[in-house]
């Protein structure tokens, strides 16, 4: 047995504007392994590069030794550019996917008590603990350079115009430059992996005391996507809560 244990909860949901769902997830619980991505390219080839991207990150991870959180970096780096690579020749082989891209959030869980995040783009990782919710990703995307530098507030960049630039991602960047979070996780801790359709219409305290008032992570999971349709439900909306319990 391990210090930590997890069940978690998946849900992807069209929206209510879209006519179809180009983000993809991933859950493997016996490997700890979570994965959210959110996928661009007209003809739906957005959809096709979110499915390359969790599944070839989160077959690697769950095939990939772990014996150290250093080996793990390595095999989250080596996924992300091994989807990359993938996402980039299938794109060269038809005309119609030229471009395609997606972002890619992973979480990987270890029994002993650690979690490492690999990101790239701006969906999201988020950790609820003490009831207070903090993101542990930061966004590749052109409105957080702008909050960055203090011309928008974070508020105002949930609602700009250019929220959708993204300014890494996998398949349009031909060597993927993803982050590496890394830290302890503990019994009683909930994590959120969202694609940005939650994220623009829910502010991070409705996402907090929904996370914070919600269990099991089934209810918590419904209860976000349903209230990002009713803010209006403009993009697709994937979300992924994984709760921590004692090992
Ligand atoms: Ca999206």
């Amino acid at each position: 047995m391990g210090r930590i244990r997890w069940t978690y909860a998946a849900l992807s949901d069209t929206g209510r504007v879209r006519s179809g769902n180009e983000d993809s997830l991933f859950a493997d619980p016996a490997g700890g392994v979570f994965a959210v991505a959110d996928g661009m390219g007209g003809h739906a080839a957005g959809e096709v590069a979110s499915t390359i991207a969790t599944r070839v990150i989160g077959d690697r991870l769950c095939s990939c030794r772990r014996d150290s959180s250093e080996q793990i970096r390595g095999s989250l780096r080596a996924a992300f550019a091994a989807a990359g690579q993938q996402i980039i020749r299938e794109a060269r082989q038809d005309p119609a996917r030229e471009g395609m891209g997606t972002t890619a959030t992973v979480l990987v869980l270890d029994p002993e008590g650690c979690y490492l995040v690999g990101h790239i783009g701006d969906s999201r990782c988020y950790l609820l603990r003490d009831g207070a919710l903090r993101q542990l990703t930061r966004d590749h995307s052109w409105v957080q350079e702008q909050v960055e530098r203090g011309v928008i507030s974070r508020e105002q960049a949930r609602f700009h115009p250019q929220s959708n630039i993204i300014t890494r991602a996998l398949g349009t960047d031909e060597i993927p430059q993803p982050d590496v979070y890394e830290g302890e996780a503990r019994p009683d801790d909930i994590f959120l992996i969202a694609s940005d359709g939650l994220t623009d219409m829910l502010s991070e305290r409705e996402i907090e005391s929904i996370l914070g008032s919600e269990s099991p992570p089934g209810d918590a999971a419904a209860r976000l996507v349903e209230g990002a349709n009713r803010a209006g439900g403009v993009d697709n909306i994937t979300v992924l809560v994984v709760s921590v319990e004692p090992g």
